[in-house]
């Protein structure tokens, strides 16, 4: 609250919180590369003009958000006869998986940010405005059990629940406004064909698994660092990039202590199987 360049803003008063705003007027740092960030349900993959490429793990979202929902369900089961009761601890659980939640993420954007203020990079994002209308999408089609034509979604329910549970978007705000409180510049890129397409030659295939296999130069990587080092390419116009097939790409992990407290993670190294000898 020293800052100067802080001006006081509004301040908010409910029954049980206290908000203060602050703004400050950033300038925007003209960047000198970029760092790609992938979003996907396994974490974040970021590459960036140096040519480094990393891993956000956060399969913890997920596996939160189902043990939650279990919970839950646990609950309406033990009080179905008590409405009341069985709501208020409910929103209790939701809050509290919410912050949980707010709490990894947080953690992550910060982490990334910060990654990028020390480069004085620009940050890359996908465009994901439409991804939830793509996950819920329903197509006329013949119900098998009653041969009616009937709006069918094209994903099952447990897809649905398990994409539509992902904050996708909440990720990307929270780095956008940190980003932006330090002036670094946010470009968002259209993703589609960014995890179909081979960075070195262009050639258009769906990836195998977890790995995207070029069949046309031999170009092996990650499916999600693949599709952040398309983003980057995107930006970076007639920029021949350096990047082998790494067999080892450092992983961070949010949940470990270490990372709170020095606000980064802790490297822990991942291979990827069956990755060739760096091809250039
Ligand atoms: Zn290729």
């Amino acid at each position: 609250m020293d800052d100067a360049t802080l001006k006081l803003g509004s301040v908010t008063i409910t029954e049980s919180t206290v908000s203060v705003v602050f703004e400050k007027t950033a300038k925007v740092i003209e960047p000198r590369g970029y760092v790609a960030i992938d979003t996907n349900e396994r974490g974040l993959d970021l590459a960036t003009s140096k040519g480094e490429l990393l891993k956000y793990d956060l399969s913890e979202l997920p596996r939160l958000h189902h043990v939650y929902f279990e919970k839950r369900r646990a609950i309406q089961r033990k009080f179905w006869g008590n409405r009341r009761k069985s709501q208020m601890l409910q929103v209790r659980y939701r809050e509290r998986e919410r912050h949980r939640a707010e709490q990894l993420m947080h953690r992550v954007s910060k982490s990334v940010v910060e990654k990028a203020k020390e480069s004085s990079f620009g940050i890359v994002l996908k465009d994901i405005k439409h991804i939830r209308s793509l996950v819920n999408r329903k197509v006329l089609a013949v119900n098998k059990f009653n041969g009616k034509i009937q709006w069918i979604s094209v994903c099952s329910k447990r897809l649905k629940r398990r994409l539509n549970s992902w904050p996708f978007r909440e990720l990307q705000s929270f780095i956008e406004y940190k980003a932006r409180w330090e002036g670094i510049s946010i470009i968002y890129v259209n993703p589609r064909g960014t995890s179909q397409t081979c960075p070195i030659c262009g050639y258009v295939v769906k990836p195998n698994g977890q790995l995207f296999k070029c069949p046309k130069c031999g170009w092996v990587m990650d499916r999600h660092l693949n599709a952040a080092i398309n983003m980057l390419k995107l930006k970076m116009n007639g920029w021949w990039f350096a990047y082998n097939s790494p067999s080892r790409v450092a992983v961070i992990s949010p949940l470990n202590k270490a990372m709170s407290r020095r606000g980064e993670g802790a490297l822990h190294r991942s291979t990827l199987e069956d990755s060739p000898e760096p091809l250039r």
